[in-house]
């Protein structure tokens, strides 16, 4: 089995901003770009990139997801960098056009074909570290990828962390490289000193998130999770299954959630804890570490709502269910 992520369509699709406009996007081989060594994005990370998926349904027929709220999203971030902005319209035929041109790739489910717009500044001016590049590359990148649980889906180990941030505040909503670069110190060090698989950010003892998911948790009818704020970044996979929970008649909390309220609500026996991002939809969460000390959420095991949840999602995405939302774009 390969890993997630390592496995490149032979082509992508690839448009350049030369200070002025977006040149017509042009097909290439995905194994190489150029760039000056003294390009913006090497030396001063003005670089975001997004995260969605494609699907085959039993028809055939190749369905994109919430591809709007990524695009969006790619929008936010390029702002937030002072990249120059993208051309939403254009990005949307992008992704459209080079899945479309490898339909034939995207695997049956649970596998599906991972989609990652890129945005990097290619202004070769090592001068500007206070200023933005006036040039750019935006390109989509396609991998194909099987199934997220393939191993089983056991339940995660996550390290509480009062001090420390995964980003600087003000990075929290742009889903820009520096920002994982910068959190993996503490990530090793998690694993190392006590096995855990991720890092729960709680900066001023509240829950945020982890290094690249969203953190929920499930009390009987009640699903709790971080407000949106400009310090964590805002998942399309997190809004996705809040709305899912709504259609339940869950009672979906957005607010604080205090490291204490957490550990104390996870000493009940139902309750569930799991992580929201793209490439899982949700993985469950079983121990919770802090100040030394484990504690077990709920059973300890993947719970129930945590894969009903997914599985409402699943049935959406491929096709099994009615799109009520009118989240699948067909290519
Ligand atoms: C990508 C990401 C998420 C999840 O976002 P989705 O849109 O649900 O995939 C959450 N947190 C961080 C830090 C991320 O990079």
């Amino acid at each position: 089995m390969t890993a997630f992520g390592t496995v490149f369509t032979p082509e992508m699709i690839l448009s350049r901003y030369d200070g002025a406009q977006w040149s017509t996007p042009e097909i290439v081989p995905s194994d190489s770009i150029t760039l000056h060594p003294g390009a913006h994005v090497l030396h001063y990370a003005s670089t975001c990139f997004e995260g969605l998926k494609a699907f085959r349904h039993a028809d055939g027929s190749i369905n994109i997801f919430r591809m709007d709220r990524n695009i969006q999203r790619m929008a936010q971030s390029s702002r937030l960098l002072s990249l120059p902005a993208i051309d939403e319209k254009q990005l949307e035929q992008m992704i459209v056009e080079i899945t479309g041109r490898f339909a034939s790739e995207v695997p049956e489910p649970p596998g599906s074909l991972y989609i990652r717009p890129t945005h990097i500044g290619t202004e070769p001016a090592i001068g500007k570290a206070a200023a933005p590049s006036s040039t750019s590359l935006l390109y989509v990148l396609l991998s194909p990828v099987g199934d997220y649980f393939s191993g089983g889906s056991t339940a995660l180990r996550l390290l509480l962390k009062e001090d420390g941030m995964r980003c600087a505040p003000h990075m929290g909503m742009i889903k820009s490289g520096g920002n994982y670069a910068s959190s993996l110190p503490s990530m090793m060090e998690a694993r190392a000193e006590v096995k855990a698989d991720q890092v729960l950010y709680c900066p001023d003892g509240q829950v945020q998130e982890t290094g690249a998911a969203n953190f929920l948790l499930i009390d009987g009818n009640e699903i709790i999770t971080r407000a949106l704020d400009s310090t964590f970044l805002h998942g399309v996979t997190r809004d996705s299954v809040l709305t899912l929970a709504r259609d339940l008649g869950m009672d979906v909390q957005e607010r604080d959630l205090s490291i204490e309220e957490l550990l104390e609500r996870s000493a009940k026996p139902g309750t569930e804890a799991t992580l929201s991002g793209t490439a899982a939809v949700l993985a469950p969460v079983g121990t919770l570490i802090y100040e030394g000390k484990e504690y077990t959420v709920g059973s300890g095991k993947p719970g129930p709502m945590t894969a009903k949840l997914r599985q409402m999602m699943n049935d959406i995405q491929w096709g099994r269910s009615e799109d009520t939302h009118g989240w699948l774009t067909q290519v």
